[in-house]
């Protein structure tokens, strides 16, 4: 898929004091991409629910993050914090329809500088422990990295830290500009990969699964940490073939290597009705399954009781992927199934 080159970019007052508005607004003149003026509510004020979600996929916002407290990210990292919020992706299960459910536009924090002064703090004050923090929690930052350069950077600042390290996840291939980073094994790089027939149903504007896999064999032969993330696990006719032909794939864009670094996160669909009323107002043609019926209900942390499959099923994907991982990975780490 073609980079993300969003159709207009609004910037704040206060984003006018960072030199990274500037690199931005640079390439968005060579681009063509317009720079609007007025102010992003008056501009999307009038449209509907679908218009303004459309809108906002396509919109970057310049602005400042101004979040010092990090929350926390179990069971992937101790801290998580953003240099990007939102994605160009317009995945329908994506939980950010419900984080984000007022502003699905991009908005991309320039004050970097700022931001990885504040991850020093958390550093330095848990030393000698080592801090690990997850980029990829409110955004995917790899999807514009080629307007922001940020995760670059972020990667440098963590390759000089001897008690922090840094995670990220994406569902993009645009890594080409990480390649050559001096990253010093300290950011571990995980790529959310799905069935063929998921990624075509449910992950529009996102990259297919054969350009997530070549990125993620570049990303393990820059010898960064390398993971996947298989994400969300669908059960439907044909999917243990499916996630077998997908794991095989994997297996031969990594040339049959087992590194023992390689490390598997297993996440199983789930929705909120919170989500479930969003997803549905968005996308009403969606085969998503959001009957709560047939789901066993838990309470999420993020205070919503989420629908999962019921013990049973999940007990049987677990078990599936359990084996099929040892199969092809047999020196690979699942880190968790959720
Ligand atoms: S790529 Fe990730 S962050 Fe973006 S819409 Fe899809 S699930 Fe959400």
């Amino acid at each position: 898929m073609k980079k993300f080159i969003p159709s207009q970019i609004f910037v704040e007052k206060e984003a006018l004091n960072y030199s990274l508005t500037y690199e931005i607004l640079k390439k968005a003149e060579n681009l063509n991409i317009p720079i609007i003026e007025d102010s992003f509510n008056k501009k999307t004020k009038n449209l509907s629910e679908q218009e303004f979600f459309a809108y906002s996929k396509r919109t970057i916002i310049l602005g400042i993050s101004k979040n010092k407290k990090l929350d926390s990210c179990k069971p992937s990292a101790d801290f998580q914090f953003s240099l990007v919020s939102g994605c160009p992706g317009t995945c329908e299960y994506c939980y950010l329809q419900t984080k984000h459910a007022a502003s699905p536009h991009i908005k991309i924090f320039v004050n970097i500088n700022e931001i990885l002064d504040n991850i020093q703090g958390y550093i330095d004050e848990s030393k000698p422990n080592i801090t690990t923090f997850e980029l990829a929690s409110t955004s995917d930052p790899i999807s514009v990295e080629h307007l922001t350069g940020s995760v670059a950077r972020t990667v440098e600042f963590f390759s000089k830290q001897e008690f922090g390290k840094l995670r990220l996840v994406t569902k993009f291939s645009n890594i080409d500009s990480l390649l050559n980073v001096n990253h010093n094994k300290k950011t571990k790089i995980r790529f959310s990969i799905n069935t063929d027939y998921i990624i075509k149903t449910y992950e529009h504007n996102t990259d297919n699964l054969q350009e997530r896999l070549d990125a993620a064999a570049k990303i393990f032969k820059a010898d960064y940490d390398t993971g996947f993330i298989i994400a969300p696990i669908f059960i439907y006719d044909g999917w243990k073939k499916d996630y077998e032909d997908m794991l095989i794939n994997l297996y031969n864009k990594l040339d049959g290597f087992s590194n023992s670094n390689l490390t598997f996160e297993l996440i199983q669909y789930r929705f909120t009705l919170k989500s479930k009323d969003i997803i549905l107002k968005r996308f009403p043609k969606t085969k998503l399954d959001l009957n709560e019926e047939t789901r066993l209900k838990k309470w999420g942390p993020y205070g919503y009781y989420k629908y999962v499959y019921p013990k049973e099923i999940s007990s049987e994907i677990k078990q599936y992927f359990y084996d099929k991982i040892k199969q092809y990975f047999p020196n690979s780490t699942i880190e968790y199934f959720t």
